[in-house]
């Protein structure tokens, strides 16, 4: 795989009970990674540089999944998922305030890099360490056998969660969504999201059928997954 490319696809990653390792363990277990600082992919030249902060909320009764790419630097300072613009544009997305995104029992929160990578020359934030998918995503999954939706966001999300029921891009992917939420294919149902960055602000603009469309669908969803009646 070469640098800054999605992971391969892990669809026969199907989450099961079997060898599940206990949220919490696991959670303590990735809180202590620092792969990215003391081996590296391809050498000490790649060394992540600063000191790694893994940042995942996961959940055992948790029954939705939100599958976004890497910790920016506030969530990097903070701790905290999602905890900056974006987070707030996903919130309004699905529909829910802070303290319900922020229960634990109700959403799951796994990037697919769970440390803040950095930024590149032009000061953008590198994609996810490709050290980590590779390390956790199939145990994390297996760990939590009762999702039953994830929000795939970015093509990196998209990549591992749909394999090769993925698009050529990221607008195709998110475009066929009915095909994926609707599709047999087995484990969890999956909706590809574009990123809620407000960098993508203009890919909003082109894609009206995503707020008019998807939206909707999305947030009937989730409310119905997190126990809510109120389809507003
Ligand atoms: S990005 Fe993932 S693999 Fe790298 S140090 Fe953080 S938790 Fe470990």
């Amino acid at each position: 795989m070469s640098p800054g490319s999605p992971p391969s696809s892990a669809t026969s990653l199907m989450p099961t009970a079997e060898d599940a390792v206990p949220t919490d363990v696991l959670s303590h277990t990735i809180s202590q990674c620092r792969i990215c600082r003391d081996r590296p992919a391809g050498g000490p030249e790649n060394r992540m540089p600063h000191e790694p902060r893994p940042v995942a909320y996961l959940s055992s009764t948790a029954r939705v999944l939100i599958a976004g790419q890497a910790p920016g630097l506030r969530v990097h300072e903070t701790g905290i998922p999602f905890n900056d613009a974006s987070g707030d544009r996903l919130r309004l997305w699905l529909g829910v305030d802070r303290d319900t995104f922020y229960d634990r029992s109700l959403f799951a929160i796994a990037p697919m890099g769970f440390c803040f990578p950095g930024y590149n020359a032009e000061g953008h934030d590198l994609p996810p360490r490709r050290e980590c998918a590779p390390q956790w995503r199939a145990t994390v999954m297996r760990s939590m056998p009762q999702i039953e939706l994830i929000l795939a966001i970015g093509q990196y999300a998209q990549a591992w969660h749909l394999g090769a029921r993925r698009a050529r891009t990221m607008t195709e992917t998110v475009e066929r969504w009915r095909e994926t939420m609707l599709s047999n294919a087995p484990g969890p149902r999956v909706l590809p999201l574009p990123h809620p960055s407000w960098r993508n602000t203009g890919w909003l603009k082109r894609h009206p059928w995503f707020e008019a469309e998807v939206l909707p669908v999305l947030r009937q969803t989730v409310s119905l997954l997190i126990g809510r009646n109120d389809f507003s």
